[in-house]
């Protein structure tokens, strides 16, 4: 029986872990990968104490830290939670291997993923000027032309953000009409350095051609198909902002708490308690407005302060 099974291997798992083991929760962490989202960075700018560092190695400082305190109070195991079920005061979590633990509570930690632009060239540009962070990459592209693409209230929130340092943004909407709400967008067209167009195909991302050893270059344009005119226009950025939704991992749980209209799990944001007594959610997965490194942390530490709270209370 543990304390607490905390799911996840993120900033949020890796800083409630460290925490919950400290206060000698016996504790439990269930991660498919350990590391989080933001392993796949090539610079990460905004971790405290960190001036710059890759993704990779912050994410092995993550890890390290956790894995210190594994022993009497901090079991992890690498596998993928399959089901959380009420177990009379408990909760009974299955992983794949068909292995089931049972904790006295549960912190959901299991993040999620931007949804990709699957548009030809986007995936070679990935982290080569196409971007799908504002608040982590926006700073590395100061004194550029950029693009955002998506126009929802996070792509005028992103282009918002960027204008503060780039000099050209131009945002991309698919379809006929912006998503975000009206006083945002007319704010925002204010601005003589900001264009927004709507109804366009977004055709192609290009830029160098690839070295010889392979490696494609950085971004250099895009192409768009006006859809009212049908004009092609191909269009000069070094960076590109995709803006077009998140995925979070929550399927598993969507019988259990309750989630808002897009799969986040609801919390208190004062405990990150959800909705079922005994169950906590931290980070990406949770309904936090922000996704970032620090604030997933900081959240986590909030839901394993609390745990042991309620713990000791029982
Ligand atoms: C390319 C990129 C760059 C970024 N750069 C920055 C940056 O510079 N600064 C910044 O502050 N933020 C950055 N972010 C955002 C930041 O990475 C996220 O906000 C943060 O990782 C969220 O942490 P999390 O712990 O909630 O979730 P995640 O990091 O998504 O971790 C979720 C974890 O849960 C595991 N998991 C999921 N489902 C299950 C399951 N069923 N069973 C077991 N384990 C499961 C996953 O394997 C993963 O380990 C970046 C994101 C990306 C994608």
């Amino acid at each position: 029986m543990f304390d607490v099974i905390i799911i996840g291997g993120g900033p949020a798992a890796c800083s409630a872990g460290v925490y919950t083991a400290r206060k000698k929760l016996k504790t439990l962490v269930i991660a498919q990968e350990l590391g989080g989202q933001s392993a796949v960075s090539p610079e990460v700018q905004n971790w405290l104490g960190e001036i710059s560092i890759s993704g990779a190695e912050l994410s092995k400082k993550f890890v390290d830290h956790l894995r210190s305190y594994e022993g009497e109070n901090l079991v992890i195991k690498v596998g993928v939670a399959t089901n959380v079920k009420k177990d009379g005061d408990n909760f009974n979590v299955e992983a794949c291997d068909g292995e089931n633990f049972t904790g006295k509570t549960v912190l959901m930690a299991m993040g999620g993923a931007r949804r990709k632009l699957n548009t030809k060239g986007a995936d070679i540009f990935e982290h080569k000027g196409l971007t799908y962070c504002a608040s982590c990459d926006g700073p590395l592209f100061s004194g550029q032309n950029v693009a955002v693409i998506g126009g929802g209230n996070a792509g005028f929130g992103t282009a918002g953000q960027l204008l503060a340092y780039c000099p050209k943004v131009t945002l991309l909407e698919m379809s006929p009409k912006f998503r975000a709400e009206e006083v945002t967008v007319e704010k925002l067209k204010e601005n003589p350095n900001f264009e927004a167009i709507s109804n366009i195909e977004l055709l192609e991302i290009k830029g160098d051609p690839s070295t010889s050893s392979g490696q494609a270059n950085f971004v250099k344009s895009l192409s768009y198909k006006n859809k009212e005119t049908g004009e092609i226009v191909e269009l000069p950025v070094s960076g590109i902002f995709v803006e077009i939704g998140f995925l979070p991992n929550t399927d598993m749980v969507k019988e259990l708490v309750n989630l808002n209209p897009i799969g986040n799990i609801i919390v208190d944001h004062q405990t990150q308690r959800t909705s079922l007594e005994g169950i906590w959610a931290a980070g990406d997965c949770s309904d936090v407005k922000y996704h970032q490194n620090g604030i997933a942390a900081g959240d986590a530490i909030k839901a394993a302060e609390d745990i042991y709270e309620y713990l000791k209370s029982k």
